[in-house]
């Protein structure tokens, strides 16, 4: 059965699609089965997945409004499957922005998603959910049928602070809609060693949160940044780089969470 995680911040531009189209291919390559769900109707997740969201017969949308399964709607880029790194792909494009509005009336529309999970998740070892940079009824979705969340986060002063309103949202989910959820960790992104700030904000992390720290940190690495336009995810795109052999070493790192819970 899959273990799902979204991997969310209500900040844009920290790093959320980055890490879920990494870790999605990084845990392919360790050989786990892997479904990527993009959940930002920005569709960033699926063009860096190789899957063209223009090109999408089915998407998350058709999922939500209960008109196709997961089966059907997923689909995998070649590019991957060729360098050893397949996973399967519920795309997202502009149409999801309707979604919000159309299931106003609908019963249980925050369970929609978790609903459509349920019905795929022996079908993977993960699950990995990328969320929009808001509080949405989409992230809610996400939120609702996952079973930990994955915050990626910059050390710079504001992202603490940021934290706390996740932190609380992730509460109140927990309390009134879904009693699995917790933060698994939280991962510290783009991170450069030479500014004395980051370092010290990634100390208070540590502090503050122990173990909930990943041990993994991926930095900030300009061919993470380059491989979204060639539309695989950096641990495809070049193997050799930094960036890549840190999001490989951290689906590693959950592997071995989750044998150890
Ligand atoms: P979000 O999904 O939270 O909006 P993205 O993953 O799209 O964030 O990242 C924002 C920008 O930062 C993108 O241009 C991305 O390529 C770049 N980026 C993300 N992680 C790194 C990194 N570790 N090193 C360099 N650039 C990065
Ligand atoms: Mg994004």
């Amino acid at each position: 059965m899959a273990k799902i995680f979204c991997i969310a911040n209500q900040k844009g531009g920290v790093g959320k699609t980055t890490t879920t189209v990494n870790l999605a291919a990084g845990l392919a390559k360790l050989g786990q089965r892997v479904l990527m769900v993009d959940l930002d109707p920005q569709g960033n997740a699926t063009m860096g997945s190789g899957v063209d969201k223009r090109q999408l017969k089915l998407s998350v949308y058709d999922v939500l409004l209960e008109s196709a399964s997961i089966a059907e709607a997923c689909v995998t880029s070649d590019k991957l499957v060729q360098a050893g790194c397949g996973y399967h792909v519920l795309g997202a494009n502009r149409e999801l922005a309707g979604a919000e509005v159309e299931l106003v009336d609908v019963e249980r529309r925050e369970k929609r998603l978790k609903k459509a999970l349920d019905a795929a998740a022996v079908d993977y070892d993960f699950i990995l959910i990328d969320c929009p940079p808001s509080l949405s009824m989409l992230t809610l979705n996400g939120l609702c049928s996952a079973h930990g969340v994955i915050v990626p986060m910059q050390c710079e002063y504001f992202a603490l602070e940021g934290l706390t309103d996740l932190v609380n949202t992730i509460k109140q989910v927990h309390a009134n809609l879904n009693k699995e959820l917790a933060i698994i960790g939280l991962l510290r992104v783009m991170f450069d060693p030479r500014i004395t700030l980051q370092q010290q904000v990634s100390d208070q992390l540590k502090a503050h949160f122990g173990d909930k720290v990943f041990n993994t940190v991926i930095p900030r690495n300009v061919r993470l940044a380059e491989a979204p336009s060639y539309g695989v995810p950096g641990v495809v795109f070049d193997p050799a780089s930094k960036g890549a052999q840190a999001f490989v070493a951290f689906a590693q790192e959950m592997i071995e969470r989750l044998a150890t819970h």
